[in-house]
């Protein structure tokens, strides 16, 4: 039991998933999540009846597991297999990473698990401190949009692990896929009294330009805000050009973006930022070095002229043919 326990444990922190997911499914492996019959334990308080139900003794493996909202959810991928079988918490995580490496299940069902488990215990905590509910549906359907854009950030085709972001720059620019549109994103800032410029350009699998934009911008405090300003403004720019599936190379704010919540003095931004994301079909970040970037770097500095701007977005477009 122990042995199994601390297996488990050990498979946890090797999830592809956000850490703050594998730190929750990590303290549910642990007994480590503050539910009603764990708390009593502690002497904390007496009444153990899960709130969500009001027919059941709230431990951890009923939240997660077996209540309602929880059933309801893991129903939409097909979990458990049998529902008729009891297990223990321990048992049921197991199964849970089991199937998530099971080729006989649909990837988008496999990945979404952890999100899945994580949508269950926030709406655990939603509706009993803030007493707000969302339909299984849509807290469904969020997570496993959340798992596929996450998944979709992080995979090796598009962007880069956050944890080796220097492995990831690309030494020159390179297209995106068919049927994708990549937008080169800058903000050339240079104090914080003064205009900035901002500049992005997008284009699509043969280097061909489609759109590009210019603009000033007040003062920003630091050069990190600018280019997240600027991000948000080209991300606002492709929605309403009516560009889905984009890929946004950005220089800095990378880093920002790979791990919002290492950056909380810039949440506002970042927030914004993954909220626009949604309204993609998929939408991408990836790390341009300065000199694959450099094309939208120059036209944010200046406002340029044709020539200069046409030989060079020829020359990359045939150097990646
Ligand atoms: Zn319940």
């Amino acid at each position: 039991m122990e042995q199994e326990i601390i297996e488990v444990k050990k498979k946890v922190w090797k999830i592809k998933t956000l850490p703050k997911i594998r730190t929750f499914l990590w303290g549910a492996v642990s007994g480590a999540l503050a539910v009603a019959d764990r708390l009593q334990k502690r002497g904390i308080i007496l009444d153990t009846v899960c709130k969500l139900c009001n027919s059941n003794t709230e431990s951890i493996n009923h939240v997660l597991f077996q209540c309602l909202p929880a059933l309801e959810i893991l129903q939409s991928v097909n979990f458990p297999p049998d529902p008729s079988s009891i297990r223990s918490l321990c048992q049921n995580i197991k199964l849970a990473l089991e199937m998530m490496s099971d080729v006989t299940i649909s990837e988008t069902n496999r990945r979404a698990i952890p999100w899945l488990l994580w949508a269950i215990w926030k709406n655990r905590n939603s509706i009993i401190y803030a007493g707000t509910q969302i339909s299984t549906e849509v807290l469904t359907h969020q997570a496993v949009e959340e798992a596929t854009i996450w998944t979709e950030v992080n995979s090796p085709a598009t962007t880069l692990s956050s944890l080796s972001p220097a492995l990831v720059i690309a030494p020159r620019w390179s297209p995106p896929r068919t049927g994708f549109v990549k937008c080169n994103v800058n903000a050339n800032w240079r104090n914080s009294s003064s205009l900035y410029g901002g500049a992005w350009i997008t284009r699509d699998h043969k280097g061909t330009v489609l759109h590009n934009a210019r603009d000033a911008f007040t003062g920003a405090p630091n050069r990190l805000t600018a280019e997240l300003c600027c991000i948000v403004w080209s991300m606002k720019s492709q929605i309403d050009l009516g560009h889905h599936e984009v890929i946004f190379s950005i220089d800095k704010a990378f880093a920002a973006l790979a791990n919002v919540a290492a950056w909380p003095r810039y949440r506002s931004l970042l927030e914004q930022i993954m909220v626009l994301k949604t309204r993609f079909r998929t939408a991408s970040f990836e790390q341009e070095s300065e000199r694959s970037n450099s094309i939208v770097r120059d036209i944010a500095r200046t406002l340029g002229g044709p020539a200069w701007f046409h030989n060079r977005i020829q020359d990359e477009a045939h150097t990646n043919i």
